[in-house]
């Protein structure tokens, strides 16, 4: 349903009959740690987060994953597999 007080007319999943029915009963203030994020919307209470209520419970434990302005690095290992030792291990193992 729609959101009717903090971003007004946006859909929202915690937006019910009742009203909001997320923690307080509201969306929260993003925290610092969402500066420069594109997903941040200007609500009626201030900026607020347009994916997520709780911005805070979101860089709880670590990076958000919804964030646009940061990006964790994935290192990918690289690793050579011979073809023909990998065809001799495949072969031993089907004993
Ligand atoms: S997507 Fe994550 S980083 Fe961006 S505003 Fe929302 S909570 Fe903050």
């Amino acid at each position: 349903m729609q959101c009717q007080t903090v971003l007004p007319g946006a859909e929202c999943t915690f937006w019910s009959k009742q009203g909001c029915i997320f923690e307080g009963n509201s969306c929260q203030l993003v925290v610092e740690a969402c500066q420069g994020c594109d997903r941040i919307a200007d609500g009626t209470i201030g900026p607020v987060c347009s994916v997520a209520p709780s911005p805070k419970q979101k860089w709880k434990s670590g990076l958000c994953n919804f964030a646009t302005h940061q990006k964790v690095e994935i290192q990918s290992v690289e690793t050579k597999v011979n073809p023909l030792k990998a065809s001799k291990k495949a072969a031993a193992g089907k004993k």
